[in-house]
C-alpha cells in the first residue's frame, strides 16, 4: 500500500496536521493504536478543556521552555485568536474566563472532537484505528504496524509522527517511540512527569485526616535558577503528596531542583491576602481560653487543613510567638522529595531535541519525516498552553509535509 502522507497519532497534534495537509490537497492516511481517536483530548475535556489563553502574545510565548523560535514561530502562525476562530468554524463557541483562560462554552471536548473528525472525513482523510506503529522496516519511509488483522507494512512518501508524551499511557501515548527514534540516531531527552503532583512524606495521621482536601487560596514559591518563582492557586492533599494547579505551575522548577539536589522546597504562603504585619497584630490579641487552632480559626479564618499543615511541618515545635507564627504562616516550607509517576501527570517534559528539526518540523536527518505535539522537547504549564502548542506544531508539520510532497527540499 503506498500513501502520500501517513500521520501516526490521532491526538490534537496529529488531527491538526491531518486537517492542514488534507486542506492543502494531500491524500492523508491517519493511523492510531487505539480503537478511537483523541482519548487524552477527551479526558482534558473533563476538566473543561482549557484550549488556550488570552494573555498578550509575548507573555503567552514566555510560558514555553526551552524558549526557541521553532515553537514560538508555530504559535505565532496559529495564535490563541486563531484557535478560537478554528473552534468556532467547527461549531464550538469559546469564551475567555476570569483567569484569561479560553474554554469552549460547553466546557467539553466531545462536541469539538466529533465535528473535527467529521471535517477530516469530508476532506478525505482515511482513518485507521487499532493500527499500532511498531517501527521502521529498513528505511524510515517503510512503516510497520501491528493491527488486529496481523502485521502491516505501509510505504509513505512523507510521514508525520504525532505520538504524544507518556502520561496516562492507557489512553494511547506510552512513549514507546523513544527507542524507535534513538535507534535512528535521533536525539531524545527522556520523557519525565510534568504538570504533575509531587511526593511529600506525610505523616499517616495527617493523610488519614486530610487526603483529598483542597488547599484553597494559597500561594507557593520555589527557587528556580537565580530567582524565586511564585504562583497563586489551589492544591490538593493526596496520599503521596500534593497535586493541583498551584503545584503544576511550579512543577518545572521543583523537578529541576529534585534532579539536582535530591529534593526541593516548596514554600507556601497560607494567607496570601494578609501581610505579615497584619497577621502579627491579629496574633497579638489575647487568646483567652481558646485552643491555638480555634484562636487561629477565629482571628485569621485559618482552615483546618492549613492548621493541619502547620502542625505537620512543625510537629511539637510549632512556634507560638506572634512574630514567629506569622512568619511560618507566610512561608511554610514543604519538603518535596520526588515527582509523582508519569502515568498520572498532565503532560511530559522531554522529547525529541528541538535541534533535530528544520523550521517546518522535519527531522534534518530523515527528510520527509516530520513530528509534532507533545513528543517534541518543549514544556509549558497548564492554562491552555499545552493544547495550543500541540495544535500549532501539528499545523506547522501538516503544512511542512504538504510543501515537502509538492517540492521536496530541505529547509534550514
Ligand atoms: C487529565 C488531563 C487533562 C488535561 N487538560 C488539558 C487542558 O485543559 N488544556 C491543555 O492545554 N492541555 C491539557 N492536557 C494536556 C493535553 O491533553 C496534551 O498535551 C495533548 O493531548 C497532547 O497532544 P498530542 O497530540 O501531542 O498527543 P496525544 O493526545 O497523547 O495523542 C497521541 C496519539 O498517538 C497515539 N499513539 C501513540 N503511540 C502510538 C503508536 N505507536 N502507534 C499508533 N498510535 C500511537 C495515541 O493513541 C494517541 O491517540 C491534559 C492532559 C491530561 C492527562
Amino acid at each position: 500500500m503506498t500513501q502520500s502522507l501517513a500521520i501516526i497519532g490521532g491526538g490534537p497534534a496529529g488531527l491538526m496536521a491531518a486537517e492542514t495537509a488534507s486542506a492543502a490537497g494531500i491524500r492523508v492516511d491517519l493511523f492510531d493504536a487505539m480503537p478511537t481517536l483523541g482519548r487524552k483530548f477527551l479526558l482534558a475535556g473533563r476538566g473543561g478543556l482549557n484550549l488556550s489563553h488570552a494573555e498578550p502574545l509575548d507573555a503567552f510565548l514566555s510560558r514555553y521552555k526551552p524558549s526557541r523560535d521553532l515553537i514560538a514561530d508555530a504559535i505565532k502562525a496559529f495564535p490563541p485568536p486563531h484557535i478560537r476562530a478554528w473552534a468556532e468554524s467547527l461549531g464550538v463557541k469559546t469564551f475567555v474566563g476570569s483567569s484569561q483562560r479560553i474554554f469552549p462554552e460547553e466546557m467539553k471536548a466531545a462536541p469539538l472532537l466529533r465535528s473535527w473528525l467529521r471535517r477530516l472525513r469530508e476532506q478525505g482523510v482515511r482513518i485507521h484505528a487499532r493500527h499500532r506503529w511498531i517501527g521502521f522496516d529498513q528505511s524510515p519511509h517503510h512503516l510497520l504496524f501491528s493491527t488486529p488483522e496481523g502485521p502491516l507494512r505501509v510505504t509513505a512518501e512523507a510521514i508525520i509522527l504525532a505520538l504524544g508524551g507518556a502520561s496516562w499511557p492507557h489512553l494511547g501515548s506510552d512513549g514507546s517511540w523513544q527507542t524507535l527514534m534513538t535507534d535512528q540516531g535521533i536525539g531524545v531527552h527522556p520523557l519525565r512527569s510534568s504538570n504533575c503532583g509531587f511526593k511529600v512524606d506525610w505523616d499517616h495521621q495527617f493523610i488519614e485526616r486530610f487526603e483529598g482536601t483542597p488547599l484553597k487560596a494559597v500561594s507557593g514559591s520555589t527557587l528556580w535558577q537565580d530567582h524565586v518563582l511564585h504562583h497563586r492557586g489551589e492544591g490538593v492533599i493526596c496520599q503521596e503528596g500534593l497535586e493541583g494547579g498551584l503545584i503544576y505551575a511550579l512543577a518545572g522548577a521543583l523537578r529541576e531542583a529534585i534532579e539536582g539536589q535530591g529534593q526541593a522546597i516548596l514554600t507556601l504562603d497560607l494567607l496570601p491576602d494578609w501581610s505579615h504585619e497584619k497577621i502579627r497584630m491579629k496574633l497579638e490579641t489575647p487568646r483567652g481560653k481558646l485552643s491555638h487552632k480555634n484562636f487561629l480559626r477565629r482571628t485569621l479564618r485559618l482552615s483546618d487543613v492549613k492548621w493541619g499543615l502547620l502542625r505537620e511541618v512543625f510537629k511539637e515545635r510549632l512556634p507560638l510567638t506572634p512574630e514567629a507564627l506569622a512568619k511560618s504562616l507566610k512561608a511554610l516550607p514543604i519538603v518535596v522529595t520526588d515527582t509523582m509517576e508519569i502515568d498520572r501527570a498532565i503532560s511530559s517534559a522531554g522529547g525529541i531535541h528541538l535541534d533535530e528539526f528544520s523550521k517546518d518540523l522535519m527531522l534534518k536527518r530523515i527528510p520527509g519525516l516530520f513530528c509534532c505535539g507533545e513528543m517534541l522537547d518543549w514544556d509549558a504549564p497548564t492554562g491552555g498552553y499545552l493544547l495550543t502548542g500541540c495544535l500549532a506544531t501539528g499545523r506547522t508539520a501538516g503544512l511542512g509535509a504538504a510543501q515537502w510532497l509538492k517540492t521536496p527540499t530541505v529547509s534550514a
